[in-house]
């Protein structure tokens, strides 16, 4: 790694492996031989389709997909999604919605145009609701698994009765652990937190869900016509899928703790919040106050308890170094994004850039 790069806290787009840019990089001109830039080829050529092909089967084997579930890439970001899922899974019917914070909260407002929405729980964006009051003829219940803005997240998926589907919006957590494909019909989440540039969508859809899409749902957005087309029904964001390929390819070869793969990726993900979230709680100049059991592993906002020294805090992170820790505008404070991407080493230096801070102003 060069140690010229400042290190990059953005909750998204978002930092990306060195390796990874360096070989789009040294392949932008002409990939593999073929006289092209990835950008320049036809998603119908031999070569894209060999391109597509290796990222779903790595994305498949990292995260176990069974093969009851499809993998489709598509457009239209997280929020696109917030539509795309009631228009082919609601059938007009009834939604549940637990509301962890802005994005479950974001997501409910949309389904409400195509489905009968219910609010099933409601957290006060620092920790999980507790008692659920869920329908057992909805057509599926809607989680956010991982919080980006409050930094909430589910360690553990529910079990929920009477097999109503259960559709996680995974987003800012997508291939930073395992996913219990046993307690999910189907998971989306954009590319740009943790696995590549922005415009590409990844969708997981269990092959029971398809083929129930309303009559105004675009052909497009329709999953069983994508996943007939095998995510070619019109053009996919190819030069994204090839990046996020080359992500797919680093993780796999990521070695942690004696661990390989997303295993590896989890704990190193797991060691540093661990190590981010203990020198905010020993500091009584800044706070998390998000519950311990429900804090995020890639989201950690946080606030100085004087905030009348937010902008000094920027400036001197970022002459250290550390870019992008202002927190979303919706909450304040700060926030550091700490994705699959992001060193231990930049956890460190921005560890011993909080204590520096704080002895100076504190
Ligand atoms: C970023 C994000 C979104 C929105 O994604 P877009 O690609 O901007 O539409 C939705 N949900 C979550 C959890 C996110 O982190």
């Amino acid at each position: 790694m060069s140690l010229s790069r400042p290190f990059n806290f953005s909750a998204g787009p978002a930092t990306l492996p060195e390796p990874v840019l360096r070989q789009v990089a040294a392949e932008m001109l002409d990939w593999q031989g073929s006289g092209m830039s990835v950008m320049e080829m036809s998603h119908r050529g031999r070569e894209f389709i060999s391109i597509c092909e290796r990222a779903e089967a790595d994305l498949r084997e990292l995260l176990a997909v069974p093969n009851h579930f499809r993998i489709l890439f598509m457009q239209g970001g997280g929020l696109g999604e917030n539509a795309i899922v009631p228009l082919n899974l609601s059938r007009g019917g009834k939604v549940d919605v637990v509301v962890t914070g802005s994005w479950s909260r974001k997501s409910a407002t949309e389904a409400r145009r195509y489905a009968d929405v219910q609010i099933a729980a409601e957290g006060d964006g620092r920790s999980i609701p507790r008692d659920w009051a869920l329908r057992s003829d909805a057509a599926y219940l809607h989680l956010c698994t991982n919080e980006t803005i409050d930094g909430v997240e589910f360690h553990e998926l529910p079990r929920v009765a009477n097999g109503v589907p259960v559709v996680v919006d995974c987003s800012s957590h997508l291939l930073s652990r395992p996913i219990d494909w046993e307690r999910v019909g189907l998971a989306f989440g954009g590319a740009q937190k943790n696995i590549g540039p922005a415009g590409l969508t990844l969708v997981f859809v269990r092959d029971d869900l398809l083929g129930h899409a309303l009559d105004i749902c675009p052909s497009a957005f329709n999953y069983a016509t994508v996943a007939a087309a095998q995510s070619m029904y019109n053009t996919p964001p190819t030069f994204a899928i090839y990046v996020a390929g080359l992500v797919f390819q680093w993780v796999k070869a990521f070695e942690y703790a004696g661990q390989r793969g997303l295993a590896a990726i989890e704990q190193h993900n797991i060691d540093k919040a661990a190590l981010l979230y203990s020198a905010l709680d020993a500091s009584g100049f800044y706070e998390n106050r998000v519950e311990p059991a429900c804090r995020s592993r890639m989201n950690v906002p946080f606030f100085l308890r004087d905030e009348s020294l937010n902008d000094a805090f920027l400036a001197a992170a970022k002459a250290a170094g550390l870019l992008q820790l202002k927190g979303h505008k919706s909450v304040g404070g700060m926030r550091a994004s700490i994705y699959n991407a992001m060193p231990l080493e930049g956890v460190r230096t921005l560890v011993d850039f909080l204590k520096d801070f704080e002895a100076r102003h504190g």
